[in-house]
C-alpha cells in the first residue's frame, strides 16, 4: 500500500461515526445513588414491586412464578381478559419514568453526549428520560451534539403527528406547527417484539442500522443483549456484518464477568479481527482519552502509527461551568473547522 492510499484510508475513516449503544446498565451507572430525588432505576427482575405497582396483580392468575416484568407482561399480554391490567401496568411504567429527574451536577450522560459530535450517534434501549434531560443542558455548551435514537421509545419523546417533528414531550406543543405533541408507545418487554409497530420505532431502527453499517467505533454500554432481544441482536449483527470491519473497534462497558461479555459479543468481535476492549467505566474508553475526537484519535494511533497521547482527557467536573471550561479548547478549534487531536 503506498502512502497516498494510507492517507485516503485515514481520511475516510475519520469521517465515520462513533456509535454508542446503551442498555439499563448505562442508566444505573449514571445515577448510582438514584435520580435527583433518590428514585432508583428499576431492574427487570422485581420491576413491579420496585416501582410500586405489584398490587395490580392481585387476583390475577399467572402461570409464571417469575417476578421478572418480561415474563409477567409477556404472559398477560396474550390474555384478552387481562387487557385492562396490562394497560394499567403500562400507565404505571410511564408514570414512574416520567417522574425521574437527572441530578443537578454533571453525570456520565452529560459527559457522554458532550464527548460526541453531530456525525456520531447514541442509540438507547432505555425508556427513562435522563438522556434527553442531559442533552437539553449540555446543548447550552454546544449545539454540535450526536444524534439520539430510542430503540424501545422513551417517555420523554414527543412527536408531532402533523409534521413528524420530534422534540421533548414536556414541551407539550410542536415548536414548528403548534399542534399538541403525542408520545410514541413504549416497546414493552414481550418475547416477540414488533419493531415496526410504530413509525417512530421503525424510523429509529432504520437509522440505527445505517449507523451500525458505517460506524468506525461501536461502544456497547450496559446492554446485555438479553434472550428476549435475540431478534434485535440478529438485526444488529446483520447490519454490522454488511461491510468490511477488520480495521474497526468494538468497546464494551460493563461490570459483568469478562468471559461472559466476550461470549455475548464474540460474533461482532470476529468481524473486527477481535478488536474488542472491555472496560468497567465510561471514563476509560476512547471518548475518555479523546473527547469529541474519538474516531480521530483512533485513526491517528492505529492507522497512522502515532505513539503520543491526548493532552485533553475527560475528567469528573463538579459543575457545568467547569465542564464548559474543560471542553473550551476543543470547541474553539471546531469553530475554525479544526478537528485534530490536541
Ligand atoms: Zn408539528
Amino acid at each position: 500500500m503506498n502512502r497516498d492510499e494510507d492517507i485516503d484510508i485515514a481520511e475516510l475513516m475519520r469521517s465515520r461515526p462513533h456509535l454508542f449503544i446503551l442498555g439499563a446498565g448505562a442508566t444505573k451507572a449514571t445515577i448510582p445513588n438514584g435520580d435527583k430525588y433518590g428514585r432508583q432505576s428499576p431492574v427487570m427482575e422485581n420491576f413491579m414491586h420496585e416501582i410500586g405497582i405489584d398490587g395490580l396483580l392481585e387476583g390475577v392468575k399467572l402461570k409464571t412464578k417469575s417476578k421478572n416484568i418480561e415474563a409477567i407482561y409477556s404472559e398477560l399480554s396474550t390474555k384478552p381478559e387481562y387487557a385492562s391490567v396490562v394497560s394499567k401496568i403500562e400507565d404505571g411504567i410511564v408514570a414512574h419514568y416520567r417522574q425521574m429527574q437527572i441530578p443537578d451536577a454533571p453525570t456520565l450522560y452529560d459527559y457522554l453526549i458532550l464527548s460526541l459530535r453531530h456525525k456520531d450517534c447514541i442509540a438507547t434501549f432505555n425508556w427513562d428520560p435522563l438522556l434527553i434531560q442531559a442533552y437539553n443542558r449540555v446543548n447550552k455548551i454546544t449545539s454540535d451534539l450526536p444524534q439520539m435514537l430510542f430503540l424501545h421509545s422513551s417517555v420523554e419523546v414527543g412527536v408531532c403527528e402533523d409534521c413528524y417533528h420530534y422534540e421533548p414531550f414536556r414541551n407539550r406543543y410542536c415548536s414548528i406547527c403548534g399542534q399538541p405533541l403525542s408520545s410514541p408507545k413504549l416497546l414493552y418487554p414481550v418475547k416477540h417484539k414488533d419493531y415496526s409497530q410504530d413509525i417512530f420505532i421503525k424510523d429509529s431502527w432504520d437509522a440505527f442500522s445505517g449507523y451500525l453499517e458505517r460506524a468506525c467505533i461501536v461502544t456497547i454500554w450496559g446492554y446485555s443483549a438479553p434472550k428476549s432481544d435475540s431478534e434485535a441482536k440478529k438485526m444488529m449483527l446483520k447490519a454490522f456484518s454488511s461491510t468490511f470491519r477488520k480495521l474497526d473497534q468494538i468497546e464494551v462497558i460493563d461490570i459483568a464477568e469478562e468471559e461472559k461479555l466476550y461470549k455475548t459479543w464474540s460474533s461482532f468481535a470476529k468481524k473486527t479481527n477481535y478488536h474488542l476492549n472491555i472496560y468497567t467505566s465510561l471514563m476509560d474508553t476512547f471518548i475518555g482519552e479523546f473527547p469529541r475526537r474519538s474516531v480521530e484519535g483512533y485513526v491517528k494511533r492505529n492507522i497512522e502509527g502515532w505513539w503520543g497521547g491526548s493532552t485533553l482527557t475527560l475528567k469528573e467536573c463538579k459543575s457545568f461551568d467547569e465542564l464548559a471550561h474543560l471542553f473550551a479548547p476543543l470547541l474553539a478549534n471546531e469553530s475554525n473547522d479544526n478537528f485534530c487531536v490536541i
